[in-house]
C-alpha cells in the first residue's frame, strides 16, 4: 500500500518506519524543514531505542521516505494518517490547530479516493470536523477513519509491531477492510482489530490512558497513607498487582506522571465532560493527586532542611518524563527544578538522553553533567527522578565520598534502602 504520515514526530514517524518495514511505501511528512533535513542526513530528531537502524534500512530500500511537500506525499497515497500533536490549549481542550490544518492541506490535494486516518489523539467529534474541512476544499471522494495509537515511548517499536490491540473507528466495512490488511502482518498472534463506530474510538484512546493515570493516582494516595501509619506501599503493590482482577501494570507510586500524553489527555477529557454539562469527580482528583505529588519530594527536601534550601546544592538524576526515551513534555523534573531554583538552590542534573531537551528548558539556570556521579560533587542531596536502569545500582560508597550531604530523596523507589541507610545515607522514598 501507498501511505502517507503526516507528522513526523513520536508517533508519526514510528508508525511510518513499522509500515514501511511490512513492505508498504511510506512518504512521512513535516513541516519542520530542521526534522526533515536532519531525517535526510539519516539520523533522528528524537531517541527511541532501536529505530535508527530501523529508519536506515527502510530507506535504504526506497521504502520509506521523508518529505516536506504535503501534496505531493498525499497524492501519491492512498491512505493518509495524521499523526500530528495536539497540545493542550489554555482551557485545558485539545487544540486541534494541527490537525485541522493537515485536514484542509489534504482536502486541497486530493486527486482521488484517500483513506484519511486520524493517528493523534483527538476528542470525540474530530474525525467529524475533519470530513467536514476536507469537503470543504475537494469534490474527490474520501472516508475518514478514528485510529488511536497506544505506543509507549521508550517501547514504541514493540509496542506497534506487536499491540495489544487496534482500534478501528469507522462506518464503512469496505474501508475497515484497507484498514484490516494494513495491521495484518502486526496481529499475526492472534491480537484483535477492534472495528467499531468512530465516536467510540476517538474515546477509547481517553479512557485508556484516563484509567492508567487513575492507578498511579491511586498508588499515590495509598503511598501517604502508608508513610502515616508504617506500612510499606511495596508490599501493598505487589499484595494487589497478584490479584487477577487488578494485574501489576502502573501500580507503581512516583514523583507523579508526566509526558505529552497523561496530562493533556486528562486535561482533554475533563474537558469533553464539562462541554457537555457534566464533572468527572474521579479524574478531576486524578489530576489534583498528581500536582500536588510532582512537588512532593521538594516538600520532603524542604522538610529536611527545616524548611530552607537557600544556597544547597541539589542533584537531579533523571530529567525525561520515563526511561528510554529524551521526551520532557510535562515531566515531573521540570515541576521540581523550577521550585528547587525558586527556593534559591543551585541544582546540578544528570541524564543519559534528555540533557539537550532539558537546556532548551532551563538554559544555564542549572548545570548539566554527563555522568551521572559528577552531578553529586559538594551536593546537600540527591533527588532521583527518572527509574532509569542505570540508576539501580550505582556505587554508594563513591556517591557518599562525592556528597556534602548524604541524603537522597528516591522519587521512584529503587534504591536499596537498607544497603544506603547501612552506607551512612539519610533515606526518602515515597511510601516505605
Ligand atoms: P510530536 O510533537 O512529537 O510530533 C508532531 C509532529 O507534527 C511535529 O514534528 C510537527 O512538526 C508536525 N506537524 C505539526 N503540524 C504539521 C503540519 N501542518 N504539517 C506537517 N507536520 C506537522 O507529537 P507526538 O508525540 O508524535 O504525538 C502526535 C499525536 O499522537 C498526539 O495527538 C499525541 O497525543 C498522540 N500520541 C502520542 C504518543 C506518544 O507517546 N508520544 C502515544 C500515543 C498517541
Amino acid at each position: 500500500m501507498r501511505i502517507a504520515v503526516i507528522g513526523t514526530g513520536y508517533v508519526g514517524l514510528v508508525a511510518g518506519t513499522c509500515f514501511a518495514e511490512t513492505g508498504n511505501t511510506v512518504i512521512c511528512v513535516d513541516k519542520d524543514e530542521s526534522k526533515i533535513k536532519t531525517l535526510l542526513e539519516g539520523e533522528l530528531p528524537i531517541y527511541e531505542p532501536g529505530l535508527k537502524e530501523m529508519v536506515q534500512r527502510n530507506v535504504a530500500e526506497d521504502r520509506l521516505q521523508f518529505s516536506t511537500d504535503l501534496p505531493a506525499a498525499v497524492q501519491s497515497s492512498l491512505v493518509c494518517f495524521i499523526a500530528v500533536g495536539t497540545p493542550p490549549d489554555e482551557d485545558g481542550s485539545s487544540d486541534l490547530t494541527h490537525v485541522l490544518a493537515v485536514a484542509e492541506a489534504i482536502g486541497k490535494s486530493m486527486n482521488g479516493y484517500k483513506v484519511i486516518v486520524d493517528k493523534s489523539t483527538v476528542p470525540v467529534g474530530t474525525a467529524r470536523k475533519v470530513a467536514g474541512v476536507v469537503g470543504a476544499f475537494t469534490e474527490e471522494p474520501f472516508d475518514v477513519v478514528s485510529n488511536p495509537e497506544f505506543l509507549k515511548e521508550g517501547a514504541a517499536i514493540e509496542d506497534f509491531l506487536k499491540p495489544d490491540r487496534v482500534i478501528v473507528g469507522c462506518d464503512d466495512p469496505r474501508v475497515a477492510e484497507i484498514m484490516k490488511e494494513l495491521y495484518a502482518p502486526f496481529v499475526r498472534t492472534g491480537n484483535p482489530i477492534l472495528i467499531m463506530d468512530v465516536e467510540s474510538a476517538e474515546l477509547t484512546k481517553y479512557a485508556a490512558n484516563a484509567m492508567l493515570a487513575t492507578r498511579i493516582s491511586f498508588m499515590n494516595e495509598m503511598a501517604k497513607l502508608c508513610e502515616k501509619v508504617g506500612a510499606s506501599v511495596d508490599g501493598i503493590r505487589k499484595g494487589i498487582g497478584l490479584d487477577r482482577r487488578i494485574g501489576p501494570s502502573f501500580l507503581f507510586p512516583g514523583a507523579g506522571y508526566g509526558g505529552s500524553c497523561f496530562p493533556k489527555d486528562i486535561k482533554a477529557l475533563l474537558k469533553t465532560a464539562e462541554e457537555n454539562d457534566l464533572e468527572l469527580h474521579i479524574l478531576r482528583t486524578v489530576e489534583n493527586v498528581n500536582e500536588a505529588q510532582k512537588c512532593l519530594l521538594v516538600d520532603k527536601l524542604k522538610n529536611h532542611y527545616a524548611n530552607d534550601i537557600a544556597g544547597k546544592s541539589i542533584a537531579v538524576w533523571g530529567l525525561s518524563f520515563k526511561p528510554r526515551t529524551d521526551d520532557m513534555r510535562e515531566a515531573p523534573a521540570i515541576t521540581v527544578i523550577e521550585l528547587l531554583l525558586e527556593a534559591g538552590a543551585t541544582v546540578r542534573a544528570s541524564d543519559p538522553v534528555a540533557m539537550d531537551v532539558a537546556r532548551e528548558i532551563f538554559g544555564d539556570r542549572i548545570t548539566y553533567h554527563q555522568k551521572n556521579y559528577e552531578a553529586l560533587e559538594g551536593t546537600d542531596a540527591l533527588l532521583l527522578l527518572t527509574e532509569w536502569n542505570e540508576f539501580r545500582y550505582p556505587d554508594f560508597e563513591q556517591m557518599k565520598a562525592m556528597m556534602k550531604e548524604p541524603v537522597i530523596f528516591d522519587g521512584r523507589n529503587i534504591l536499596n534502602r537498607r544497603r544506603l541507610e547501612e552506607t551512612g545515607f539519610t533515606y526518602y522514598g515515597i511510601g516505605v
